[in-house]
């Protein structure tokens, strides 16, 4: 009795791992089918001529809109930019992603910036080194992490060739993803801020800092003329906040939920 009782157990632990062992073989698939759908727009970003020229119409904008701005009266002239896929580029990041069918983690985040391998978005070092060398400052306002990504981006960006890269000026995030807090920090240093450029509504307040897609797409139709003067969007068609601003569930569920979000989102022709 003794030994059908555990020939029992030992039978219902297999079963047990069988199905965990399925669960993560799906959770698996389906998050390597949430990085496919990433690939086109990757390969536009990495291949197409159109992107680099996106680049260069918001870099030669940001130029026209800086020559034009004043700064306020005793006030320094001040132009915040944001670093990924801003100024640099790490589309190779997520081209790992693709092939190897794993979601963004920090540790890997952290891994791909010690690796030093950042390229540069077309017309972004023209750009910075241009407000630099004609009475302005950069400050450079990322998301990267102080503590430990500090070192891979500082060793990045001054071997891609920007200058004005130090203490003063490049504001890593140390607890704060909202950016909201940095801006008044080069503010209170004396700065008029006539410029914000970046890839994610973030990186211009935080009027859009969690908030859903009718909201944020509200905010652009309200700032509309901004666009141009003084917000300057760059494309990125791998990530954004705007992916969690597809619904507020996205990133509570699993890799079939944020699929079937993703799916729900599509506005689709009935085909008839
Ligand atoms: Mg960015």
């Amino acid at each position: 009795m003794k030994q059908f009782k555990l020939s029992v157990i030992a039978v219902s632990s297999l079963v047990l791992l069988a199905a965990c062992s399925n669960q993560q073989t799906v959770e698996q698939a389906n998050q390597a089918k949430l990085q496919q759908q990433v690939a086109m727009g990757l390969i536009w970003t990495q291949q197409s001529g159109e992107y680099a020229a996106l680049t260069h119409q918001a870099f030669n904008s940001a130029k026209v809109a800086f020559d034009h701005a004043k700064a306020k009266k005793g006030k320094k002239k001040a132009v915040v930019v944001d670093l990924d896929e801003t100024m640099l580029d790490n589309s190779a990041y997520t081209g790992w992603q693709i092939q190897s069918g794993q979601d963004f983690s920090p540790k890997t985040w952290t891994k791909w910036v010690d690796a030093r391998q950042s390229a540069l978005i077309p017309g972004a070092v023209e750009f910075s080194n241009y407000v630099n060398a004609n009475g302005g400052t950069v400050f450079f306002v990322s998301n990267r992490r102080d503590d430990v990504e500090k070192a891979g981006t500082v060793d990045d960006m001054k071997r891609l060739g920007f200058t004005g890269v130090n203490e003063k000026t490049l504001l890593l995030k140390k607890d704060k993803s909202n950016k909201s807090v940095r801006f008044k920090q080069v503010e209170d240093m004396g700065y008029d801020i006539v410029l914000f450029v970046g890839d994610n509504l973030n990186d211009f307040g935080d009027a859009t800092y969690k908030k859903s897609n009718a909201e944020r797409r509200d905010f652009v139709a309200k700032n509309s003329k901004a666009f141009g003067k003084k917000f300057i969007m760059l494309p990125n068609t791998q990530y954004g906040d705007w992916e969690g601003g597809l619904d507020k569930g996205y990133f509570k569920g699993d890799s079939q939920n944020k699929l079937d979000i993703r799916a729900k989102a599509i506005h689709a022709w009935d085909g008839k």
